[in-house]
């Protein structure tokens, strides 16, 4: 795995993690997330460590992420987003050295797994969870920055989109 973009190193409590190599400017493309597509009860039998995780892309599928993709790790306060289900691209300006985060909860809707954050920003939630979950004006903060995972921007997107065409039509 070479990327001139980005290297891997230990992240202190978070274990390896990917950090610039040199400036990545907002709006770049950092990677793209790979792996075989996996469906929910594989991912449940699963064992939960540290170099398995599985990237949430629909209802019931997955990507089994691969490297680098399953090394970036999570931060309440991210600097980079998914875009288009499976790119990483950076939110704002990302310097060298600086490690490159975002937010798990953009990928998750399935309200049976959550993981513990300890990314130490003033604004962590302590606990990663699904999107449904998260407080109203991050989730609408993310459905503008269009780093939410598509199946679930359809779920919080739609009605507003129907109501419109209803009232448009009447
Ligand atoms: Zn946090």
């Amino acid at each position: 795995m070479i990327s001139k973009k980005f290297e891997v190193k230990e992240s202190g409590s978070l274990g390896r993690g990917l950090f610039a190599k040199k400036k990545i400017s907002k709006g770049e493309r950092i990677l793209e997330f790979t792996g075989p597509i996996i469906f929910s009860e594989q991912v449940e039998k699963k064992p939960k460590d540290k170099n398995s995780y599985p990237l949430q892309i629909g209802t019931l599928e997955y990507i089994d992420l691969e490297e680098p993709g399953v090394l970036a790790n999570h931060s309440c306060s991210p600097n980079a987003g998914i875009q288009n289900d499976r790119f990483l691209v950076a939110l704002e300006d990302i310097l060298p050295g600086e490690e490159i985060v975002y937010d798990y909860s953009t990928t998750m809707d399935e309200d049976n797994w959550t993981l513990e954050c300890k990314c130490g920003n003033a604004n962590c939630r302590h606990i990663i969870g699904d999107f449904r979950h998260l407080p109203a004006e991050v989730r609408t903060k993310y459905l503008d920055l269009n780093i939410v995972q598509s199946f679930i921007r359809k779920l919080f997107l739609a009605p507003v989109q129907t109501k419109y065409r209803q009232r448009k039509s009447a």
